[in-house]
């Protein structure tokens, strides 16, 4: 096989593998096996640039970046959905539509209304061309390099597809994912998303494609448009946009009338909570296209669809309070004290505010009656005030201007949301929460220690901040409530342990902000050292890969107080591990010692990185690419001929897989 011909092949392997995985929920091979035939593809593509394709399997991890997004101008308008909230507003519906068509038996496509950002995709020849968000209807931007990072959106179709056509559905982001990326921003003290909807949609005008690349987005679709389209009805309109590779949920069902319609509403209106996504009703389209033409469009909607919008579970009930949380970074959450109420199987006391402008908006005063729901968050929201019911000498919310922890006075950065406490060191939420942070199990992991401990140890003086911890003696913690001889045992031998913790993990467990596991994984291979990252400089923290500005800078601010620099001190006199531990290698010998390698191509009995490994183990180094300086290539399957043409033209030694491990034997 050709070099273009086995490109061809590995992206359609992959294209499928995708398919299985992102869209079908059966994967065929292991995650591995997948990563290694997208790095050999990687690899051929890189070593032949005239085979670049846009639509490549490669091309989903994103990395280009969008300044300005387009404005385009979508072939087909995007329309919107007249709503109904009745059985009634359905069989009015009906009599309109039978107005138009006559007495003639209508059956209905039903389907789940997406609760996320509409999208319109057009394919060429079977390929991805452009991405259009939904704008006004007329026109939208062109967000093709964000849509192409979503796994399930095929790049490339699969059998008999018109030349040109578009296909809408809705960009989601499903409730696991959603939790997963808000329990990541909440770890490194960022602020989380309000609601999948919002993320979804924010997602799609991210400049960094790679950045959305790494959010768990998913394509809904539900509608084809074009011409010469081999079916006659929007419910195989489904069926064919499932077998050219695309997500249309398999939920959509066939109603032969409106009772079947009813039926259908009624199903979902309670088993919905079961999704793993977000829907906010039921969309009822005249199956026919034929009758759908008939019938047509009004200025906004077209007359043969309509959205049928489920009662989002809501009650009224009193606003009792507003309290503030300060949490471990001094972010400043309001929160509704409620009188207790039922809602969605749940009963409510506290909603959240999320900040000072959303109090604003809702002008939200105490002994207001307000409307609360259950979105997809997990604490409910306020949504609205009921007006009549104010009572007569009700007075506007002031927010607060001083912690309520430590009375400091908050302050609001340009742009942030939030209102902050910067009593950083004597806030005593912030002291606690950092000590919680630093003890949790992806840091410190201090078995023996919970949370509510450490809010004990501190209100008895016994800790100030996490060095504190290594200082604990038995005698001081016995006398605390529910402590028993065992417990407090507990207690310090596991403070002891995490001696041992390695140190990355304790980069993550110093809590600065911005900085989260992968961020301390990353800047503790590349540092190696605490010391060398304290002196690390802005501009020297910036080049390690994937740190940005902000990051940075909080890494600076971190190290640039004094505080924390005697804090550390001391975590490095009790022996806690503020550098990496290179493992020694029993195996390792300087065989190779004084000599360059260049990996290339995939193997059989190594993954790369564990040959990479075993020539750096035995003293030899690993280039990136082929030079005058290399010694060896060890070349596996799918080595470029371009790699081989220039191995030979400077005269190195080719090894094959077999032939390393024979050198490394030897
Ligand atoms: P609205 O924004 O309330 O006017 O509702 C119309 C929007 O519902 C459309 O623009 C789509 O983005 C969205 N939608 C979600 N699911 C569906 C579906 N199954 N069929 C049609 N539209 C849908
Ligand atoms: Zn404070």
């Amino acid at each position: 096989m050709n070099i273009q011909d086995t490109i061809q092949q590995l992206r359609s392997e992959l294209d499928q593998h995708n398919y299985n995985y992102y869209v079908l929920d059966q994967p065929q091979i292991s995650d591995f096996e997948f990563d290694q035939k997208l790095k050999a593809l990687h690899e051929l593509e890189l070593a032949h640039p005239e085979f670049f394709d846009p639509n490549s399997p490669t091309q989903r991890v994103g990395g280009a970046i969008t300044k300005n997004f387009q404005t385009v101008v979508h072939d087909y308008r995007m329309y919107s959905l007249d709503n109904s909230y009745s059985k009634e507003d359905l069989l009015d519906w009906e009599t309109r539509i039978q107005k138009v068509l006559g007495n003639v038996p209508i059956d209905y496509s039903c389907e789940l209304k997406y609760d996320g950002a509409s999208i319109s995709i057009t394919y060429e020849n079977g390929k991805l061309s452009k991405a259009v968000t939904r704008g006004d209807g007329f026109q939208g931007d062109d967000v093709t390099n964000n849509i192409k990072t979503i796994k399930s959106i095929p790049l490339q179709l699969k059998g008999n597809y018109p030349e040109y056509f578009a296909i809408r559905g809705e960009i989601i982001l499903p409730f696991a994912g959603f939790e997963k990326m808000n329990q990541e921003l909440i770890e490194i003290g960022e602020t989380p998303f309000a609601n999948p909807r919002n993320t979804a949609s924010g997602s799609l005008k991210l400049q960094d494609s790679a950045e959305v690349a790494k959010r768990p987005l998913d394509c809904l679709l539900y509608s084809l448009v074009g011409n010469n389209f081999p079916f006659q009805s929007q419910f195989e309109g489904l069926q064919t946009a499932r077998d050219w590779g695309f997500k249309a949920p398999k939920e959509a069902k066939l109603a032969k009338n409106l009772a079947e319609v009813f039926e259908f509403i009624s199903y979902w209106d309670v088993h919905r909570h079961q999704l793993p996504y977000e829907t906010d009703g039921v969309v009822i389209k005249v199956n026919n296209l034929q009758y759908q033409e008939e019938l047509g469009y009004t200025a906004k909607s077209p007359r043969w669809a309509i959205a049928y919008k489920f009662k989002s579970e809501q009650v009224s009930t009193i606003l009792e309070s507003i309290s503030y949380q300060v949490g471990r970074t001094g972010a400043i959450t309001p929160v509704a004290n409620l009188m207790a109420v039922q809602l969605a199987g749940t009963v409510v006391k506290r909603a959240s505010l999320h900040n000072a402008d959303q109090i604003e908006k809702l002008d939200i005063r105490v002994g207001d009656t307000v409307f609360v729901e259950k979105g997809g968050e997990i604490i409910p929201k306020i949504i609205a005030v009921d007006l009549e019911k104010r009572p007569e000498k009700s007075e506007v919310t002031c927010y607060i201007t001083a912690c309520p922890e430590c009375q400091t006075s908050l302050v609001r950065s340009e742009g942030e949301a939030n209102h902050y406490c910067p009593n950083f060191y004597g806030c005593p939420p912030q002291i606690i929460g950092r000590i919680q942070h630093f003890i949790s199990r992806k840091a410190m992991d201090i078995e023996g220690l919970g949370g509510e401990t450490v809010a004990l140890l501190f209100k008895n003086g016994l800790v100030h901040n996490y060095a504190d911890l290594y200082d604990l003696t038995i005698e001081q913690i016995l006398p605390l409530e529910r402590m028993a001889q065992k417990s407090a045992e507990n207690l310090v031998n596991g403070v002891a342990k995490s001696k041992e913790i390695p140190f990355e993990s304790v980069l993550f467990a110093l809590g600065i902000r911005f900085v989260g596991e992968t961020v301390a994984k990353k800047l503790a291979k590349h540092y190696k050292t605490i010391t060398a990252l304290e002196q690390a400089s802005l501009e020297d923290l910036i080049l390690v890969d994937e740190i940005g500005e902000r990051i940075a800078k909080s890494v600076i601010d971190f190290f640039g107080n004094d505080e924390n620099i005697a804090i550390i001190e001391r975590l490095r006199t009790k022996g806690v591990q503020l550098e990496i531990v290179e493992k020694v290698n029993p195996n390792a010998t300087t065989k190779f010692s004084g000599k360059t390698f260049v990996v290339s191509g995939v193997f059989e009995q190594f993954s790369r990185d564990d040959l990479k490994k075993a020539i750096e183990d035995n003293g030899g180094k690993v280039g990136s690419s082929i030079s005058s300086k290399t010694d060896y290539i060890v070349a596996g399957d799918n080595m470029g001929p371009a790699k081989l043409e220039k191995a030979t033209k400077l005269g190195i030694t080719i090894l094959s897989e077999m032939a390393f491990i024979t050198l490394l034997q030897s």
